[in-house]
């Protein structure tokens, strides 16, 4: 086995209580984290199944450079079937897991099966132990690491859980890692819940090996003072977290506004949830994950309530989306969904549906069990979130269910204010203004969200030079165009494909910053710690051949094509109300011409968005086409 890989797999069976390692393999097809994960859920999963069923497995995945000196290298990738969509459900989370998983000898773990009782697994270099859940079942995420710890006596291990959320069957419930981070899409912790498995708890001692350390070294000591020190993004970041620079913008940057329905928002909207009284009021202690010098992350309290991380998503869902000026409301909310362990942008995106529905009349008090429902109003947002997690009143009856499934239960028209994309909940900046960025989030794999192939490129001053180099694209153009966009979308999803592949942060990445971890650095990366040399056009193609089985599990498992990537209508029939923006919206015409370029990038068929015979035989993944054909579609030639 090469350096930088553990080597193993760690196959584990609830249902028996059995575990077995065996070799990795696929890493010059799918280089690690995401990419392996990927290629693990497919071939283990078969159509028509339902999510919760204990068949379904959830895959678990720590890239090669995961355990090394090489900076934000910490990304847990976790992949299984989405509870909402029954496509992909797929997440990347920060923190110290993955490190652990490493050094406690796996790549990859692979969890099948329902435990016969309330379990969680406690994994080390040596063993894996079944325990019982019984006492901490109805925890939230932080008591559980906390009470696991205790009870293992082991301060070091690290966990990842579902809270009540989970537990309750709350379909967009997430997986917590570390207390504080998040896997939010996709409804993973509910799947946890289904297994029987409150949570997995790791700890590591031994090594990881790198091919060529002094080298290693000095690239990094080199790339950290000529260029990541140096990123006006990273150290932004480090001032910051994402909140600062995302709501210093103030209303010159396109926000997401009462359920998506505006990206205006005042400049004393913005200021209202400020950092500056994050840090004052609320802030206890700054934080990072493991081997990243950025320290985004910080620890706070709300109302006796800690937590971690409050991050532009943060200030959107209990903010602008909900027309909320309150910090200390967006603060506890956003406490809340950490603690209940639930996915913030999908509380927020069916929270702000609710209330649209209210106020144009389509539900009344007498749905609501007599909760009035008013944009702004953060109180009643913090009860429907309380209710959700319990599943009691309203909240548990109907939005617990999740936003497409909430939408179809009250019916009357309602169905037309759900922002949804391929059933997914969108809560969601700059869909009308920066198309792009649009394109990436309706064509996610994840099934919507901005982690996927949205360029952040498309907002940073990038000169004509570095465009060429990098894209090929000897000007990008405005973010307000179509132009050019669909080739900054396929770019950008072969490249994240790449760097959840390999294990490092968003944040320390060309969508940031251009300058930050181009692809023939990575490449250096990965010879330097593996020992196996990559070209850039091959490390490219890898990301390309994980996002088309992205792509072909959705259309197998979920039946999303050409016209799951279709915006919701309000963004093309409602404009910006104000400001820099005012007027842009998403043009029907422009936005199917913009998607048919996408495709033909691709090569794929341009009237089904379908992946072609001949595309999956170029990327050496001709196995698909027989899994699709066993799910009875026959793919375009
Ligand atoms: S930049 Fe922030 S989220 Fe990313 S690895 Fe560092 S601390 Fe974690």
């Amino acid at each position: 086995m090469s350096s930088g890989y553990a080597g193993s797999i760690l196959i584990i069976d609830l249902t028996d209580g059995t575990w077995e390692r065996v070799p990795l393999d696929g890493q010059e097809m799918f280089i690690g984290g995401r990419g392996i994960n990927t290629r693990l859920l497919s071939d283990r999963s078969r159509p028509g199944l339902d999510p919760l069923s204990p068949d379904n497995p959830i895959v678990l995945g720590a890239g090669p450079l995961i355990g090394t000196l090489v900076p934000t290298a910490c990304r847990l990738s976790v992949e299984f079937r989405n509870v909402i969509t029954s496509g992909l459900g797929s997440g990347n989370a920060g923190g110290h897991f993955a490190a652990e998983m490493k050094y406690a000898g796996y790549d990859h773990i692979v969890i099948t099966g329902k435990a016969p009782g309330k379990t969680y697994l406690y994994i080390t270099n040596e063993e894996v132990c079944f325990r019982d859940a019984q006492e901490i079942w109805h925890s939230d995420t932080w008591s559980t690491e906390l009470a696991i710890r205790s009870r293992e006596k082991n301060l070091r291990l690290r966990t990842m859980c579902t809270g009540q959320a989970g537990i309750n069957g709350v379909a967009f419930a997430s997986i917590v890692v570390d207390r504080g981070r998040t896997v939010g899409y996709g409804g993973g912790g509910a799947i946890m819940a289904s297994k029987n498995l409150k949570a997995i708890a790791v700890h590591g001692t031994g090594p990881v090996e790198v091919a060529h350390p002094k080298e290693l070294l000095n690239t990094l000591d080199r790339y950290m003072k000529t260029t990541f020190r140096r990123s006006k993004a990273v150290q932004a970041h480090q001032r910051g977290g994402t909140l600062l620079p995302y709501q210093s913008a103030g209303s010159s940057r396109p926000h997401g506004v009462r359920n998506m329905s505006d990206e205006y928002w005042p400049d004393t909207a913005t200021a209202s949830i400020s950092r500056e009284e994050f840090d004052r009021d609320y802030v206890v202690q700054r934080k990072s994950c493991f081997a990243c010098p950025v320290y985004c992350s910080s620890l706070y309290e709300v109302e006796g309530i800690r937590t971690e991380g409050f991050h532009a998503n943060s200030f959107r869902a209990f903010g602008s989306n909900i027309d909320a000026t309150s910090a200390r409301g967006a603060f506890l909310a956003n406490a809340l969904t950490n603690r209940y362990g639930m996915d913030g942008d999908h509380t927020s995106s069916v929270i702000a549906w609710a209330i649209e529905c209210f106020e144009n009349g389509l539900i009344t008090t007498a749905d609501t069990d007599g909760l009035e429902l008013r944009w702004g109003d953060i109180d009643t947002v913090i009860t429907l979130i309380h209710q959700i997690a319990r599943r009691e009143g309203f909240g548990g009856r109907v939005l617990a269910a999740g936003l497409h499934e909430a939408s179809r239960l009250i019916g009357r028209g309602s169905e037309k204010l759900a922002m949804l994309i391929k059933k997914n909940g969108l809560m969601e900046a700059a869909t009308r203004t920066n198309k792009g960025w649009a394109l990436g989030i309706m064509t996610s794999t994840k099934g919507g969200g901005h982690l996927r192939g949205a360029p952040g490129q498309e907002a940073q001053a990038i000169t004509p030079e570095q465009s060429r180099e990098i894209f090929g694209i000897d000007h990008l153009p405005e973010p307000t165009s179509y132009d050019r966009k669909a080739e900054l979308v396929v770019w950008q999803e072969r490249y994240k494909a790449i760097t959840d592949s390999v294990g490092i942060c968003i944040f320390s990445t060309g969508w940031s910053d251009v300058e930050l971890a181009p692809v023939p650095f990575l490449c250096d990366l990965l010879e330097l710690v593996t020992g196996i040399s990559w070209s850039p056009e091959e490390l490219m193609r890898a990301g390309e051949r994980i996002q088309t089985v992205e792509r072909m599990y959705n259309l197998v498992h979920g039946g999303f094509d050409r016209k799951d990537d279709m915006p919701p209508r309000k963004l093309m029939d409602t404009s910006v109300s104000d400001g820099r923006y005012r007027g842009e919206h998403l043009d029907e015409e422009h936005w199917n011409r913009m998607l048919d370029e996408y495709y033909r990038l691709h090569s794929w068929d341009i009237p089904t968005g379908q992946p072609t015979e001949h595309a999956l035989r170029e990327i050496g993944l001709s196995n698909l086409i027989e899994s699709a054909s066993g799910a009875g579609i026959e793919l375009p030639q």
